[in-house]
């Protein structure tokens, strides 16, 4: 069972809860990279049960696309005895380099989501008229790092149409539906890794390991009260 929080929407009114981004990472939608319609990218069915949002950034990934058959395989990469996660951010998904199939240009950005979970939440925050934070002062959320642009009152209609988009895109998966704004920005991404967050094949962290870990590790650590690992 996972643990971590998850964000509260109800009347009109935005509970944040602190859910990281990884959170909705477990099925991204992507341009194929054969085809150009819409693949999927998951964690490679068969693994153990996930225990934290975390796990994602290091799972073994699939890339499958249902238009032309096309799958791929990644793998984290093994610096000695540790494994190196990807970065999500960004209109590119991290692990093989894949433009996002949900993405619309929007208040002269682009905006993004990686599936259906993540444009509810999404649409969520931007509607509701009180937005409240629940506590949790992670910087490493997913809401409190949302852009400026996005949490205007005066793009909130530009943002929901926007969003309204992509739920009509999510939709569609043909090549001839790749959307304009879903084209390949080489080296736009790639490893921004988190060195040495990779985890040994055991029940979790040394000691020794925690206290040489670097900032990143306390931000990671502050999202999961309880501790991620
Ligand atoms: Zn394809």
């Amino acid at each position: 069972m996972i643990t971590c929080m998850v964000s509260g929407i109800a009347k009109g009114r935005f509970l944040e809860r602190g859910r990281w981004l990884a959170a909705y990472s477990d099925q991204i939608y992507v341009v194929c990279p054969r085809c150009g319609g819409r693949a999927v990218v998951i964690p490679r069915p068969g693994l153990p049960e996930l225990r934290y949002y975390s796990q994602l950034l290091f799972r073994p990934r699939r890339l499958a696309c249902p238009q032309c058959g096309i799958t791929k395989e990644w793998e984290a990469q093994r610096r000695g005895a540790y494994r190196v996660g990807v970065a999500l951010g960004g209109s590119t998904e991290p692990f093989f380099g894949r433009p996002l199939w949900l993405q619309v240009p929007c208040c002269g950005h682009t905006l993004w989501a990686f599936n259906e979970r993540h444009l509810d939440v999404l649409q969520a925050f931007v509607a509701a008229g009180l937005r409240e934070r629940g506590g949790y002062a992670s910087t490493t959320a997913m809401i409190p790092r949302l852009p400026v642009w996005m949490k205007r009152a005066s793009h909130r209609a530009d943002v929901l149409r926007a969003i309204g988009r992509l739920r009509d895109q999510v939709r569609r998966s043909a090549p001839e539906d790749r959307p304009e704004a879903a084209y390949e920005r080489p080296g736009e991404h790639k490893s921004r890794a988190y060195p040495g967050l990779g985890l040994r094949r055991g029940p979790g962290l040394q000691l020794r390991q925690l206290l040489t870990a670097p900032s990143w590790l306390a931000r990671i650590l502050s999202v999961f009260p309880n501790g991620p690992f």
